[in-house]
């Protein structure tokens, strides 16, 4: 606490990001990073970009980064904008479209950081529940009433359950008042992305990562794509805020890696593999698992606490995430998909604390 801190600073609730520790020999299953590095032909063009041209300024429209997104996404540049981190495009996306005098409306259990900026930007929240079955039911956005927009992650996070195009189809067009944010931070491994939406409805938003499933987690790189109208608001506050928020070597690294193709199908088809092996193994240890749609499984035991299994996997150097709130899911662990080896060790080392 400080005399000198600004109002809004002591209202503030900050995000926690999980855990970077230093740790020889750490499985680390905890922040949905990719196991496998970043494209080869990334790694060239951040080599190639540390040239005597770091001494100047960044394209601040970061366009040429913009074309390769919307070639490959088949939209138009102006619809494309980019920020340092999805985190970043999310934040400009709250002031810029969804600070209105009504509540944002965005499942009871997803992205933690989303109540975060609500109350950094004094945007009124209400948390819809997720149904019986942790999925999120469209009809009760569709009957909400008024608010200052909608944001849905797809797949979820933490629970990795996915929603089908028609049912996204059937909120965005049923809430023609609001913005529609989709939140596709892991919809490259199994979920339909509503992308195809975006022609026909001026109300929708869809948020991309290059963290996940692009191995960029430390370039700092996220985009989303809209009708050129919602892309004009966030430039607005972009350029408002920072006109350089993506350095050369991020634009260098972020181009290539939309240009390879092969690599990021291969590094993805691998993790949705682990996945089904890590699922099987959980299972086989008597864990519920989620049905998951991403890079991580969300799982719960009957008979072990969450907490109790999350501290046992840290003491034996694996790291998953845990959420003691709110109450509903504390029983879960989050477990990132890793390499095979990984998910291997990952249930072994469940195996010896449940005994199975
Ligand atoms: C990881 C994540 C993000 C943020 O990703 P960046 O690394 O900031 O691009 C956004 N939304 C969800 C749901 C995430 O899990």
């Amino acid at each position: 606490m400080s005399r000198y801190w600004s109002e809004v600073v002591h209202h503030l609730t900050p995000y926690v990001p999980g855990e970077q520790p230093r740790i020889e020999g750490l499985v680390k299953l905890n922040t949905n990073e990719s196991p496998y590095g970043p494209s080869p032909a990334v790694l060239a063009a951040i080599a190639a970009a540390t040239d005597e041209a770091l001494r100047l300024y960044p394209d601040p429209q970061s366009h040429a980064l913009r074309e390769v997104i919307a070639a490959h996404h088949g939209v138009a540049v102006d619809q494309v904008f980019v920020g340092n981190g999805s985190d970043e495009v999310l934040a400009h996306v709250w002031m810029a479209l969804l600070r209105h005098p009504a509540p944002l409306l965005f499942p009871d259990i997803s992205y933690s950081f989303y109540p975060v900026y609500a109350r950094l930007y004094g945007i009124e929240t209400r948390p819809i529940p997720l149904d019986a079955g942790f999925r999120v039911e469209v009809n009760d956005y569709l009957a909400a009433g008024p608010c200052a927009g909608i944001v849905i992650p797809n797949p979820n996070a933490p629970t990795g359950i996915a929603l089908a195009l028609d049912a996204l189809a059937r909120l965005v067009r049923g809430r023609q008042d609001a913005v529609v944010v989709v939140d596709e931070a892991y919809v490259d491994f199994g979920a339909d992305t509503a992308l195809p939406l975006v022609a026909d409805n001026p109300n929708l938003l869809v948020v991309r990562t290059m963290s996940k499933s692009r191995a960029l987690a430390g370039l700092r790189v996220g985009y989303c794509i809209g009708q050129a109208s919602l892309i004009e608001g966030l430039n607005r506050v972009k350029d408002s805020f920072n006109s350089y928020p993506l350095d050369r070597l991020a634009l260098a690294g972020a181009t290539a890696s939309m240009r390879d193709d092969v690599w990021f199908a291969q590094t993805r088809a691998r993790i949705v593999a682990s996945r089904a092996r890590m699922v099987a193994g959980l299972e086989a240890l008597g864990f519920e698992v989620l049905p998951s749609a991403a890079n991580f499984v969300f799982a719960r035991h009957p008979a072990h606490a969450g907490a109790t299994l999350a501290a046992g996997l840290r003491s034996r150097r694996i790291l998953v995430r845990h959420f003691r709130e709110p109450a509903r899911i504390a029983p879960f662990l989050r477990i990132t998909v890793g390499t095979d080896a990984q998910c291997d060790a990952l249930v072994a080392a469940l195996g010896e604390m449940v005994g199975a």
